[in-house]
């Protein structure tokens, strides 16, 4: 496939933004080659500089449940920025969005928005660390929660690590609050919190991990979180800025039947426009300035036309029986992979959580950091071009999970099993 107009852009990327992106996912590190300059979206496809189509199973990384430029959604931002594009007072749009979050995930009683995923973790953990006048927070090896200095941490050596810093610029004395342990381990759960269950302040987690290719919660495993914090005082942060919305219509939550102190959100939420948001109990939330003394502010929180584009991208999924159908295209979907893999003689595993899936060059799906990490590498490299090659974009790491809409019909089920056989046929 040609892609001369891609390498131009990134030729000249590469000398005013660093690395050419904005973003390092996007710079194709992991996968090798020039990434993809893209033009435009419509429903499940999107077109490139050069002019060729792909099936996106990427959807901007999460937020597009609805596919590309919904034309319900495209009316009401055409509509709300007419009006006028930020005032920093509040709006009706907000409470509305406010109200609509709040209903859906029962364990909100109060939120509040901000423009990130990044700056939801962030604000909760130091809500939860004002609330509960604790430093210390737990995590789990290979969740992701944004780049927040206590949150780019990985495991140091010792059986309970305490966190080193897994990026230069984040001072070890504020890592070291963060301990880290493998996800899916009850041993180390336990025992994490015997050791230092009463100093913590929060636990933070991925009630499903699509930050480590795709990996779902053992059974009973965010119960056992739940149970822990109640037993220690400790404020649990469900970190649903992927799940939100999408395994459930109430979240992880829903399909777990779990609570969350403070639950983030992000991505779905904002529908494709920059929004981020946290919530939870009404007693922790009144520790929040104006109410409390923990202060946490935004000059663009709130903004109209992320607020429209969010309660637009709620309201349509509230169609009765759109999930259904969302969960059952995404069984189809790693179906197809797992027959035409087996056709070709490929190993391959694949897992699907409501409309997420994994695929793994593995035989069997990983449970945890480590396993992931195992799986064949240069074969998904090897996948990720000729999928692309095939006019089909997925996730450009083996460590991002891949995201259906309620664009992708049978009929592009089929497109991509077409281009998925002859994806296979060419890493023989
Ligand atoms: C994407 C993501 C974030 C960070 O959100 P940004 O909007 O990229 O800052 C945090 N947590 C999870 C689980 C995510 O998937």
């Amino acid at each position: 496939m040609q892609h001369s107009k891609s390498e131009a852009l990134m030729a000249r990327a590469e000398k005013v933004i660093p690395g050419g992106v904005n973003s390092p996912v996007r710079a194709f590190k992991s996968v090798g080659g020039t990434p993809i300059f893209f033009e435009k979206g419509e429903g499940a496809y999107v077109y490139d500089q050069d002019g060729s189509k792909y099936i996106d199973y990427v959807g901007s990384w999460g937020p597009l449940i609805l596919g590309h430029a919904h034309p319900k959604v495209m009316e009401v931002l055409q509509e709300t920025a007419a009006k006028g594009l930020s005032f920093g007072a509040p709006t009706q749009l907000e409470v509305e969005l406010a109200e609509l979050v709040t209903e859906l995930v029962p364990s909100m009683e109060q939120v509040r928005m901000v423009s990130s995923g990044t700056e939801a973790t962030m604000s909760a953990l130091r809500l939860a660390r004002g609330f509960t006048g604790r430093d210390r927070i737990l995590k789990f090896e290979g969740c992701y929660h944004g780049h927040a200095d206590s949150l780019l941490v990985k495991a140091g050596s010792g059986l309970l690590t305490l966190g080193v810093p897994s990026s230069p610029g984040i001072p070890a004395s504020l890592t070291s609050l963060t301990a880290t342990i493998p996800y899916n381990d009850f041993d180390a759960l336990e025992s994490c919190f015997k050791e230092i269950g009463s100093e913590l302040a929060a636990v933070i987690i991925e009630p499903v991990v699509g930050n480590m290719n795709l990996i779902a919660p053992l059974e009973g495993y965010l119960e056992k979180i739940r149970a822990l914090c109640d037993e220690y005082g400790v404020v649990f942060i469900i970190d649903e800025v992927m799940t939100g919305f999408r395994v459930h219509p109430q979240g992880a939550q829903g399909l777990y039947n779990v609570k969350a102190d403070l639950t983030c959100l992000g991505k779905v939420i904002g529908g494709g426009m920059p929004v981020g948001a946290f919530g939870g109990r009404a007693d922790i939330m009144a520790h929040l300035a104006p109410l409390g003394p923990v202060y946490q502010a935004g000059t663009l929180s709130g903004n109209p036309l992320a607020m429209a584009v969010g309660k637009a991208t709620l309201e349509l999924l509230q169609e009765p029986g759109l999930y259904d159908k969302l969960f059952a295209q995404t069984k189809k979907l790693v179906a197809i992979f797992e027959e035409e893999a087996k056709k070709a003689g490929i190993t391959l595993s694949t897992r699907a959580v409501g409309s997420m899936f994994g695929l793994f060059m593995s035989e069997t799906a990983p449970n945890n950091y480590d396993e992931v990490t195992a799986c064949d590498g240069d074969m998904f490299n090897k996948l990720f071009h000729a999928l692309c090659d095939e006019g089909v974009y997925i996730a450009p790491s083996a460590f991002e999970a891949g995201f259906v809409s309620i664009c992708h019909t049978d009929e592009v089920l089929e497109e991509t099993r077409v281009a998925v056989a002859k994806a296979f046929a060419r890493l023989k």
